[in-house]
């Protein structure tokens, strides 16, 4: 059976380009360096971003927490959103791993106050803990872009007190594309960036992260370290380049698409859309006062064959990604009409 599938960008499965491309890729070791494809990718990944090198790692979650690792020593203080992906989503990783302290602001819907993250930064006294790494996120997993401007003025502050920046870009060309704007103008108010190839871009597996050749150089080791040296991992980046090349040009489609979904939901009785925080792929919004708060939806839609997960503290988030049509929109909506009008 084939669902339409609105949980997450991540279900997306790989194309057929993409499997014809790993099927054909050409491999080695690359623990070795021996990987042609491997080298192509983080040289081109690299490129788009506008930094020196990159590396390819498992996961985002593993991207961020090697950035982290990297960075910062043992100890060291992180300052970051209280709503970001490192702090709510990644299992306290960076305490395990990094064995850093995170230091959260208040998220304004996504954004931080660049006063606040300079009153934050830590000065010179015996009983303080030093700042390390000062962590953004664009766009935000809250269906967010945060304006350049916003990010241009914290990283200056960083600068200042030679304070380096990492970017949580797992959906980075979500905002790119966005903005209008190519990636490497957002990424240039960082020192590291970490995007994901597992997301709307469809690649199976894995995620990139990119910065200057010493960055680069130790994040290697490190990598290694965590686990996640890999060897004939060529046939993840021959997908991994498809997804750059090609599925990077058209997030719009997804957009539009989400932009579509949320006007439609908006004329449902009941359903309050969160309008304004639709600017990638993602639509939220609130369905409490139709009677169910998602979580029969859930029940109704899967056995119409539509994926979507339930309610997150009242509200819930479909997700719009290549594998969904307009058409396959339009025919959700009419399902959720139907389900409502008959509950
Ligand atoms: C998905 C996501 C990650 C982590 O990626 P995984 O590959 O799921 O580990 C990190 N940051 C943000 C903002 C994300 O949305």
């Amino acid at each position: 059976m084939k669902f339409i599938d609105l949980r997450s960008d991540t279900v997306t499965q790989p194309t057929q380009e993409m499997r014809e491309a790993m099927y054909k890729a050409e491999v080695g070791d690359d623990v070795y360096g021996d990987d042609p494809t491997i080298r192509e990718l983080e040289e081109y990944a690299a490129h788009l971003v506008g930094k020196e090198a990159s590396l390819f790692v498992p996961s985002g979650t593993f991207g961020n927490q090697l950035a982290l690792f990297t960075h910062c020593r043992h100890g060291d203080e992180v300052i970051l959103g209280d709503d970001c992906h490192i702090v709510a989503h990644e299992v306290g990783a960076s305490s395990v791993i990094a064995g850093v302290q995170l230091r959260t602001l208040q998220s304004r819907k996504g954004a931080l106050d660049p006063d606040e993250v300079r009153s934050k930064i830590r000065g010179e006294d015996i009983h303080f803990p030093r700042t390390g790494l000062i962590c953004l996120e664009n766009a935000h997993s809250n269906g967010r872009v945060i304006p350049l401007e916003n990010m241009e003025k914290i990283y200056g502050i960083a600068r200042e007190h030679g304070i380096p920046v990492h970017l949580d870009g797992a959906r980075l060309f979500n905002a790119a594309t966005s903005l209008g704007i190519d990636a490497a103008e957002i990424a240039k108010y960082c020192a590291s960036v970490m995007f994901c190839l597992s997301k709307g871009l469809c690649a199976p597996v894995g995620s990139m992260l990119a910065g200057s050749s010493s960055f680069i150089e130790k994040a290697r080791k490190g990598r290694k370290l965590m686990g996640g040296g890999m060897r004939q991992a060529g046939f993840l980046a021959a997908a991994g380049l498809v997804a750059l090349k090609k599925m990077r040009l058209r997030l719009k489609e997804d957009h539009d698409n989400a932009a579509l979904l949320g006007r439609e939901l908006a004329k449902i009785p009941g359903i309050k859309v969160f309008t304004d925080d639709i600017q990638i792929n993602m639509v939220y919004f609130d369905m409490r006062d139709t009677g169910d708060d998602g979580s029969k939806l859930v029940k109704e839609l899967l056995k119409e064959g539509i994926k979507i997960n339930g309610p997150e503290n009242g509200i819930m988030r479909f997700v719009t990604n290549y594998w969904v049509t307009k058409d396959d929109i339009m025919h959700v909506v009419d399902v959720i009409k139907n389900v409502l009008k008959a509950a």
